[in-house]
Order: C-alpha cells, then sequence, then structure tokens
C-alpha cells in the first residue's frame, strides 16, 4: 500500500507593522493562510531590535489559536561566506538574532539566503568560515528552536549555491546538523537555471533536491512566479501565473511528496487582494492533486 501523502499548507509572507500579532494574523485571516512568514527586524538592516515578550505571546498564541505555522526571514544582507570580516560578522550575529527571535515567536524555521564568496578566490576560505561561525551557533539551539533554512539564490555572480547540487557543500560545511534545513524559492531555482516550467520539470527538479538534500530538510516552498526566463540569474518574483512559470508547474509541486513537511509561502507582489487570489488558486490546485 502506498502511503499518503501529506499535503502542504498554504501561506504567505505578511507585513508586521502596527504589531505583529495584530498586523500579520489579521492579514493571514483576511487572506486565509494556513502558515505564515514574518521579518523580525529590519530586513535590510543590522539593527537586533530588543524582543518584547507580551507581543511575543501574543503573536504565539494567535498562531496557536488559529492553527497558523510561523516562519522568520532573517534580513537579505546577510552573507555567511562574505570576504568582508565585518559582513561576515554581522551575517553571524544576526542570523543567531534571528533564530533566537524565532524561538521566542515559536516559529518552525527561520530562512537565509545561502550568499556569495563575491570573489572566486574566495570560495574555499568562504566555506571555512562558514562551518567556523556557524558550528557554535547551531550547537547552541535547543529542541524548540527552530530550523535554520539555507535558501539558495538565483545563482548571480558568485553564488555559493549556483545550481541545487552545490547546496551540498553548504550542507557539509554545517556538518549536516540536524537543525539545518532548506527553503526552496521556485523564482530562484528557475532563475538559476533548473526549468520546472517544462512538463516533467518541477518533478525533475524535486527529484534533485531530495537526492541531494534528503527529504526531510525540506521545510519550506517560496511560491513565487518569475519575471524573467529560466536561467536569467535574475532575482524578481511575479505573481502567480503572470510570470514565466505558469501555474501548471505548481501542480507537480503540491503533488510531489518532498512538499509534505513543507508549507508554500507567497512572496509574490501586492497585498491582501493579490494574496487572497494566489492563496485561493493554490488551495484549489491543492484540492485537485488531494482528488487523484
Ligand atoms: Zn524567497
Amino acid at each position: 500500500m502506498v502511503t499518503p501523502t501529506a499535503l502542504p499548507r498554504i501561506g504567505a509572507h505578511t507585513p508586521t507593522s502596527g504589531g505583529m500579532a495584530k498586523r500579520s494574523i489579521g492579514y493571514a485571516e483576511t487572506i486565509q493562510a494556513e502558515a505564515i512568514q514574518v521579518f523580525t527586524s529590519n530586513p535590510r538592516g543590522w539593527a537586533t531590535p530588543e524582543a518584547n515578550p507580551d507581543a511575543d505571546l501574543a503573536f504565539r498564541s494567535k498562531c496557536e489559536e488559529l492553527d497558523i505555522e510561523a516562519y522568520v526571514h532573517a534580513p537579505f544582507l546577510i552573507n555567511l561566506g562574505s570576504p568582508t570580516t565585518g559582513t561576515y560578522e554581522n551575517s553571524l550575529r544576526s542570523t543567531e538574532y534571528s533564530l533566537g527571535r524565532g524561538k521566542d515567536i515559536g516559529a518552525l524555521g527561520v530562512v537565509i539566503h545561502t550568499g556569495s564568496a563575491v570573489d572566486e578566490s574566495h570560495v574555499p576560505q568562504a566555506w571555512k568560515q562558514i562551518q567556523k561561525g556557524m558550528m557554535p551557533i547551531l550547537e547552541k539551539l535547543s529542541d524548540d528552536s527552530p530550523m535554520l533554512l539555507l535558501e539558495p539564490t538565483a545563482g548571480q555572480g558568485q553564488s555559493l549555491v549556483k545550481k541545487l547540487d552545490d547546496l551540498e557543500n553548504y550542507l557539509k560545511a554545517l556538518k549536516y546538523h540536524p537543525k539545518v534545513g532548506v527553503c526552496l524559492d521556485t523564482c530562484h531555482v528557475f532563475a538559476a537555471g533548473h526549468d520546472i516550467k517544462k512538463k516533467g520539470g518541477m518533478k525533475a527538479t524535486l527529484d534533485l533536491l531530495v537526492e541531494v538534500a534528503g527529504i526531510e530538510r525540506i521545510q519550506l516552498i517560496h511560491a513565487n512566479d518569475s519575471m524573467d526566463v529560466c536561467g536569467s540569474l535574475k532575482d524578481r518574483h511575479q505573481n502567480l501565473g503572470d510570470g514565466e512559470i505558469g501555474t501548471e508547474p505548481f501542480k507537480e509541486l503540491l503533488a510531489h511528496p518532498a512538499v509534505k513537511n513543507a508549507p508554500l509561502i507567497l512572496e509574490t507582489p501586492g497585498e491582501e487582494p493579490e494574496h487572497g487570489k494566489e492563496v485561493a488558486l493554490l488551495k484549489k490546485m491543492r484540492a485537485g492533486v488531494a482528488r487523484k
């Protein structure tokens, strides 16, 4: 007998301005999200604002009450492989801070971008410094800490993960620590040159990811269409169905066992009206998969 495949939750990145519990949960209710992603600090800065335990408790209780799973996206500036000492040190501090904030709000995962060595000659050193800086941080995590989720970028420049195969190097650097997982962004992977648009392409890409990372590490999907063609190396998200990927590949995605532990989170343009429509679209596709 075939084990029935669990189907993933569906949701979106939500704003937090005006208070995380009020704004992001209100947003989630409006668009009918079953999972959300939030920033816990300015995504374009290094600031590590102090936590507000009452606000965190309010957020956690709301998530529990409404059965919403939460994820954190750490700042975009984080680049653990940077050749610049200041950037590297800030990246470690910001990653550790985000993991701590993720635990405070009851998040299941904290996403960081896999980053770039900037200069080709820095690549070997990049893997060494990632190991040296991150292993003590990972070792300090407790059972109820979120997982650190590595999100491959669009493959531009000296990206440490140009194609999914390169994730192996990142996982090796982090000694396949059990608290390390993967977040797959459909726009990024398409831009990096994995043709998820052609029939069977999404399935093949997810099969590869399972082979490289192991199914249990695939913890989150960023469900985005792309403004640019496959292999463009450009990171420009588009609303589902309005970009170069189209909606068909998302049916393949929802039907794949790799997403059983991995909610789909939209990071597409727009606000409640657009995201509400996209959540409904993905749920309809999921219902189609469930009937098969
Ligand atoms: Zn993303």
